[in-house]
């Protein structure tokens, strides 16, 4: 028997609890994990909070990625005591997910833990900064190297938009972050942008076309804080679009894309493929200064996850939140 979070059905919508759990509850797959550190990421927040469906089947038990050690394995791929981690495939969507201690999945969603990282490092960083990575391999794949400008990051005191920044400035870029939290501006600041940019002036409707500013941009806001991005975009700019944390919509007009050949660039962690997978993870490694990464996490015991996640929604998490199973 283990300890587990559960979303259940109800008449009324989705009720969520602490279960305790037995391996022949879980679902099918040939690889099962001793799950050691999860996180919690918004999509977490919002299965949870029951305002956005997330949640596929029920019941669920939540968290869209987890690190942990093979117990036992069917897959040629993995053998007991491997150390691994799992990000995305529609886990704790779709697939009870990793806030359980144990967690039983297809191998192939699998990936070894990244030499040089602990387990709780991979977790720090988890499915937010894994889309960072790719929001920065996305915009250099698009041409967007240091010396075509400015960058700015949206969402920049949170969860992507932390590690997003720390990437971007360790590879050599000048980076604006977009941030509602100016008591963060010292934070943000170390982590390597170079100036902050108020929220406020991206909040309402803008015009179609403002003053080009930026090379690129990573986005975790959508709506109109997006709209304004693209507007604000310089001459062949290219923005790397992950979220949709002020909203789904996006309120904008053809002018930046006809008229400045600017480019949005869809970005997806969920079905990413294995090699850019495995790519982004080594990078990840090999990029991100781990004394940044201790400055972006809070760490939650298992038992308090609950009462963390609406503070996710309403955009008052710093960094990551990663959470130990053990405690
Ligand atoms: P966090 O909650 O850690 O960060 C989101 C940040 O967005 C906040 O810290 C805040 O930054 C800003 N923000 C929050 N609410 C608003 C608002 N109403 N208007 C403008 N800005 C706001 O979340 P994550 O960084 O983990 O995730 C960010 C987004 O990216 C989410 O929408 C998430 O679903 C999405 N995502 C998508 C993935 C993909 O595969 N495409 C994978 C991972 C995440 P600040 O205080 O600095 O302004």
């Amino acid at each position: 028997m283990f300890k587990g979070i559960c979303i259940e059905k109800t008449d009324t919508g989705q009720a969520v609890s602490r279960k305790t759990l037995s391996v022949s509850d879980l679902p099918e797959g040939d690889v099962l994990v001793d799950v050691s550190w999860t996180t919690l990421n918004y999509k977490d927040a919002l299965a949870v909070s029951g305002k956005s469906p997330i949640v596929k089947r029920y019941p669920m038990v939540p968290g869209i990625d987890f690190a942990g050690v093979v117990a036992e394995s069917e897959n040629p791929s993995y053998h007991k005591g491997d150390a691994v981690v799992l990000t995305g495939w529609g886990v704790g969507e779709k697939h009870w997910g990793g806030w359980a201690e144990k967690a039983r999945v297809d191998g192939s969603w699998l990936v070894p833990l990244p030499d040089g990282l602990s387990s709780r490092q991979a977790m720090a960083i988890g499915t937010a900064g894994f889309t960072a990575m790719l929001c920065v391999m996305t915009l250099e794949a698009q041409g967007v190297t240091p010396d075509k400008g400015e960058i700015l990051v949206t969402g920049a005191a949170g969860g992507v938009g932390s590690v997003a920044t720390a990437l971007l400035a360790r590879n050599g870029y000048r980076v604006a972050a977009l941030t509602g939290r100016p008591e963060e501006e010292d934070y943000i600041k170390r982590l390597g942008a170079r100036r902050i940019v108020d929220r406020e002036r991206y909040a309402e409707a803008g015009r179609p076309l403002e003053k080009g500013l930026w090379a690129g941009a990573v986005d975790v806001v959508g709506g109109k804080v997006l709209a304004n991005v693209l507007a604000s975009m310089d001459y062949g700019g290219v923005v790397a679009s992950c979220g949709l944390a002020g909203g789904m919509d996006l309120p904008t007009t053809v002018a930046p894309f006809i008229l400045r050949g600017v480019t949005l660039a869809g970005v997806d962690s969920v079905m990413c493929e294995r090699v850019r997978r495995m790519v982004a993870w080594q990078r990840l490694a090999q990029e991100l200064d781990l004394r940044l990464l201790d400055e972006m996490v809070e760490e939650v015991p298992f038992g308090r996850i609950l009462e963390v996640a609406p503070r996710m929604l309403e955009g008052r998490i710093r960094g990551r939140v990663v959470v130990s199973m053990s405690s």
